[in-house]
């Protein structure tokens, strides 16, 4: 798990203050089974954004969102498939609902993941290959200044990256929104489904939150225009 330095606020350059108001009206889930969930719900708070741990099978009703934190990927998945969130958080993400992986949120995600332990239960949702560990060990956890692909304002991004996976392939339906200088994958998207290697939670700047906000708030305008055409009264 993150080391104590590496929890400080980030004031690299590209900092940027988000909207409070990006969050409002929203109700997003954070998986808190293990790992860095309280950083993610101390922000999406700070956002205006009505925050649910997700412990429970019930508790991904209603929900416009969900980020699946950093963590140890193999320990999240165990609990995931001992407190039978397994699958039906695969099911509701499957169905549309948008979701970020941080890390080993990223992991869960991916279609393929190597370097894994036999057998790990993984949500096997997007289109993308991951290693695990493919940075190396804890201790060479580093912060670096990446631009992030649609995420706005054309300012680079703090990038921490503790144990973190290198995104091997994506595709055919994902692709690469941010790369490192030798061209290594460290984030991608697929409609409404982010992942990300490293983790914005562990900085002061909420510019990714807040763009996971428009995402969910975009897709929520979507689905509730189906919901009114279908139930309308002739
Ligand atoms: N190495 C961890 C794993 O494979 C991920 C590390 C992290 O989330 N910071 O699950």
């Amino acid at each position: 798990m993150p080391t104590g330095t590496l929890h400080s606020p980030s004031t690299q350059p590209g900092w940027r203050e988000t909207s409070s108001l990006a969050g409002q009206g929203l109700t997003i889930g954070v998986l808190a089974m293990q790992g860095a969930f309280v950083e993610h719900v101390r922000i999406l708070a700070t956002l205006g954004a009505t925050v649910r741990e997700v412990r429970l099978p019930r508790d991904l009703d209603g929900l416009d969102g969900i980020i699946l934190p950093g963590g140890e990927s193999t320990t999240i998945g165990k609990l995931l498939e001992a407190w039978g969130v397994l699958a039906p958080l695969r099911s509701a993400i499957g169905r549309g609902l948008p979701c970020w992986g941080t890390c080993a949120g990223a992991i869960l995600m991916a279609r393929e993941v190597l370097d894994t332990l036999p057998g790990q239960p993984l949500l096997s949702v997007m289109d993308i290959s991951v290693r695990r560990n493919a940075f190396g060990r804890q201790v060479q956890s580093f912060e670096t200044m990446i631009m992030i692909d649609g995420m706005d304002s054309g300012l680079p991004f703090p990038a921490m990256f503790i144990r973190a996976p290198k995104i091997e392939a994506v595709g055919p339906d994902a692709r690469a929104i941010a790369v490192l200088e030798d061209g290594t994958i460290v984030a991608a998207r697929q409609g409404n489904w982010l992942a990300t290697s490293f983790h914005p939670e562990l900085t002061s700047d909420t510019r990714f939150h807040a763009w996971f906000l428009d995402i969910a708030r975009a897709n929520r305008g979507q689905n509730s225009g189906l919901t009114l055409a279908s139930t309308a009264m002739p």
